[in-house]
């Protein structure tokens, strides 16, 4: 499979914290480097998005899964999502606090799905925000994990299992990743609920920039929020956006997640990092909104020629979707299409 999407360097600009460099990342005006070479992390590549702003980008195989942000907001560090495991959320802590030297006052958690949350723990003594709803969805996860852990060990190991017995699927090293780091995690988990809440937009004011925690609603979720920081014109996406990889959308909504694409690309942000894949730009959204809608024709033709999923799915994917990884979600997402019709009107 070709990886050349999610791989691809950083665009112009960007630099790109590498294992083993030492990077200049603030270059100031007297040129004092900033050295870093001994953060580095085998779940997360860090990528400086501007003085104070970093996205962390999950490395393939690791157990990150998911990006990560951190933005410097000039007395206190707001992160954006914490990762499926406590143990990598707090290496991402402790390499943030290193290169910005202020705490973490505030963590953002843009929606319920694991991968995003886990590492909440890491981040004790921050105020954990999100939406009404996505707390509301928490806290029946929580409940799952305070009650019957042994289940849940059971279901990620399981899963585990069947990667492991399909080693020539090229998804499987990157979703076996996100098992180990969910396996590794829970014994010592403390599933850790958001304590702020917000319904619209919240506003960070901090001495060396402002930051919106914002919601459209939910698309991807039944809750999404994204991050934007507006002198930047930058925004942590969380899983309204994905680049170079198959957007999971089987627990959310098509017309509402192009409802808020829409609104995303009024916010005329020119950087966008996604929850999955490397640093992304507007022109994404449009891709994002593209593969959904080939999904939709796709069942659309299958419904009208009395055929099913399986001829859905053996539909040629066209570019730029047929090299993106994590192509199993398209059959989540084409039996999710199946059996959820879009409603008249
Ligand atoms: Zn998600």
């Amino acid at each position: 499979m070709n990886f050349a999407h999610a791989g691809a360097a950083p665009k112009a600009g960007r630099r790109r914290v590498e294992p083993g460099q030492i990077p200049i990342l603030h270059p100031k005006p007297r040129g004092h480097p900033v050295s870093i070479g001994s953060l580095t992390s085998r779940h997360f590549t860090l990528h400086e998005q501007g003085d104070g702003i970093y996205a962390a980008i999950a490395s393939d195989g690791g157990w990150a899964i998911c990006n990560a942000g951190a933005v410097d907001l000039g007395d206190q560090v707001l992160v954006f999502d914490t990762f499926v495991n406590q143990h990598v959320a707090e290496e991402f802590k402790s390499m943030v606090t290193q290169l910005i030297r202020k705490p973490v006052g505030y963590v953002l958690n843009s929606h319920f799905h694991s991968d995003h949350v886990k590492g909440n723990q890491a981040f004790e003594g921050a105020r954990i925000v999100a939406t009404t709803k996505t707390l509301e969805v928490m806290a029946k996860s929580k409940t799952r994990y305070d009650t019957d852990p042994e289940s849940v060990r059971k279901d990620v190991q399981e899963d585990l299992e069947s990667r492991l017995a399909h080693p020539e699927d090229p998804d499987s090293l990157l979703f076996e990743g996100y098992d180990r780091g969910h396996l590794d995690g829970l014994p010592t988990l403390r599933y850790t609920l958001p304590e702020v809440t917000f319904d619209d937009r919240m506003t960070f004011h901090g001495s060396k920039r402002t930051a919106e925690a914002i919601t459209y609603g939910g698309g991807h979720t039944v809750s999404d929020s994204l991050l934007y920081l507006p002198e930047e014109r930058l925004a942590f996406m969380g899983d309204l956006l994905f680049v170079g990889c198959h957007p999971y959308i089987a627990d959310g909504n098509p017309a509402e997640l192009f409802r808020i694409l829409d609104k995303v690309e009024a916010l005329d942000a020119k950087v966008l990092v996604p929850g999955h894949g490397p640093v992304g730009s507007p022109e994404d959204l449009g891709e994002n909104r593209g593969y959904v809608e080939e999904l939709q024709r796709a069942v659309e033709e299958s419904r009208r020629s009395g055929s099913g999923l399986e001829q859905a799915l053996a539909r040629p994917v066209g570019a730029p979707f047929e090299n993106w990884k994590w192509h199993a979600f398209r059959r989540d997402n084409l039996e999710f299409l199946f059996s959820n019709p879009p409603t008249a009107g």
